[in-house]
């Protein structure tokens, strides 16, 4: 938390939900008043046009390397944007192990993300034995490396990131809040050193079993902007409390 900074709540449903979830969701994120935060929720490509509230915010969960052409089941950055989409997940780590995803794929599509006017919240963090061999940093610097040498310092500041260290991710067990404010400020520090601004800048998301107990202690940490939030975004109850944390 930073009051330079407006966090942001985003919500990955994964491959999850489903219309009536999406009515029900799109009802109750309606009926708050949160001046001070962006709620985004990120369904499946096939529910963003069923959100029908003008100042909802939507983001895809992946998008093809591909503007358009003969690339079967590919969906584009463009087509997300035409949607209403103002952001998209690139490199979650259930895609660079499902489909293989490279720093330097995630990287590219970061990239086209920015091209179609999508803000890319490009996902970094390490599996658990990085973390037990104490090469947290020089893993994440690796994934912000390829993707600040692709797009270059000139747009870093319009990235969003998300730090999820992979063993936190649907397990229930949580960074602390001092695990993530180390790398959270580790991220700042590496970004800042390729260009200032937009280290002051980038949103820096924690994610990683994020619920509406311990959103509010992983939120006031120093360089946390919010969240990525996978399982608690399916329920309302609990997607709404995390928000109100942020
Ligand atoms: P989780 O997922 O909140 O269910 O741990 C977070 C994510 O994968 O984005």
């Amino acid at each position: 938390a930073n009051n330079n900074r407006r966090p942001i709540v985003a919500g990955n449903w994964k491959m999850n939900g489903n219309l009536a979830l999406v009515k029900t969701m799109q009802q109750s994120i309606s009926s708050i008043e949160l001046d001070n935060v962006d709620i985004v929720v990120c369904p499946p490509a096939v529910y963003i046009n069923a959100f029908d509230a003008p100042d909802l915010l939507t983001g895809a969960q992946d998008i093809s390397l591909f503007e358009a052409g003969a690339h079967t089941g590919d969906i584009s950055a463009g087509m997300f944007a035409e949607l209403g989409c103002q952001f998209v997940i690139v490199g979650h780590s259930e895609r660079r192990t499902d489909h293989s995803e490279s720093n330097e794929l995630v990287a590219k599509k970061a990239s086209a993300a920015l091209e179609q006017g999508l803000t890319p919240i490009v996902c970094v963090g390490e599996p658990l034995q990085v973390r037990e061999a104490g090469q947290v940093f020089d893993y994440v610097a690796e994934q912000l490396d390829a993707v600040i040498s692709t797009i270059g310092v000139e747009r870093l500041s319009e990235l969003v990131i998300a730090y999820e260290p992979v063993w936190a991710i649907g397990t229930g067990q949580s960074a602390t809040p001092e695990q993530a404010q180390d790398v959270h400020r580790f991220i700042r520090e590496h970004l800042a050193k390729a260009d200032s601004e937009a280290g002051m800048r980038i949103r820096i998301l924690y994610g990683g079993s994020v619920n509406a107990r311990n959103a509010s202690a992983l939120f006031a940490q120093a360089d946390v902007d919010g969240g990525l939030i996978g399982g608690a975004s399916l329920k309302q109850d609990e997607f709404l409390a995390i928000c109100q944390s942020a």
